[in-house]
């Protein structure tokens, strides 16, 4: 394991609430179970948004939590310090590389484009043999559902290489979700 604290996931997500106060509900749950299990939540370290509720889930039941924030963040994202431990970097980039570093499994809830930048850095890094950790989508609502779909088309059309998406763990079910990524790492 990257994480002498035990099975560290990395958790992808929001940096703001959505249109439904269930999305933050999500993110606080996923935070909880994962600190259930006496694993380590890695995360971006801010406190807004589904980030935000993720860290508290986890903070509330116990768990171990390891942020990751740029300086240039810091006042925007609301660096969370009350964390287990805030790591703060000099750029997006850095933060993602000690993220990706930290983590023994990778996990994304419904966020926007930063999420997706950060699912595609790993599912990218994969393909080209860089690391061999699970990667795994909370298909919370059907949410990443057309991004699924578009993924597919890409392969049909020989673009994507089945192999490069056939390891991503898809489920609505965050239970099923941990048990996949424990099992996979
Ligand atoms: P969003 O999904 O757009 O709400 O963003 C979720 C998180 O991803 C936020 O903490 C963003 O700061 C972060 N993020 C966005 N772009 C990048 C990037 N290029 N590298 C690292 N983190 C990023």
């Amino acid at each position: 394991m990257s994480d002498p604290q035990g099975f560290a996931v990395c958790v992808f997500c929001g940096a703001r609430d959505g249109e439904s106060p269930a999305f933050a509900e999500l993110a606080a749950d996923v935070g909880r179970r994962i600190a259930m299990r006496g694993w380590t939540v890695v995360y971006g370290g801010g406190d807004v948004g589904l980030m935000g509720a993720l860290a508290g889930g986890a903070l509330a039941a116990g768990g171990r939590v390891i942020g990751i924030i740029p300086r240039a963040l810091l006042r925007q994202e609301r660096g969370k310090h009350e964390i287990t431990r805030l790591e703060v970097v000099d750029s997006m980039a850095l933060r993602k590389e000690r993220m990706i570093a930290l983590a023994d499994a990778f996990l994304t809830l419904p966020g926007g484009l930063g999420t997706l930048d950060e699912l595609f850095e790993v599912l990218t890094l994969r393909q080209i043999g860089l690391h061999r950790k699970p990667v795994g989508i909370l298909d919370y609502g059907s949410y990443f559902t057309s991004l699924l779909a578009a993924i597919e088309t890409m392969a049909e059309h020989g673009f994507v290489v089945r192999e490069h998406i056939d390891h991503l763990l898809v489920t609505q079910s965050a239970e099923a979700l941990l048990d996949g990524l424990a099992a996979a790492g």
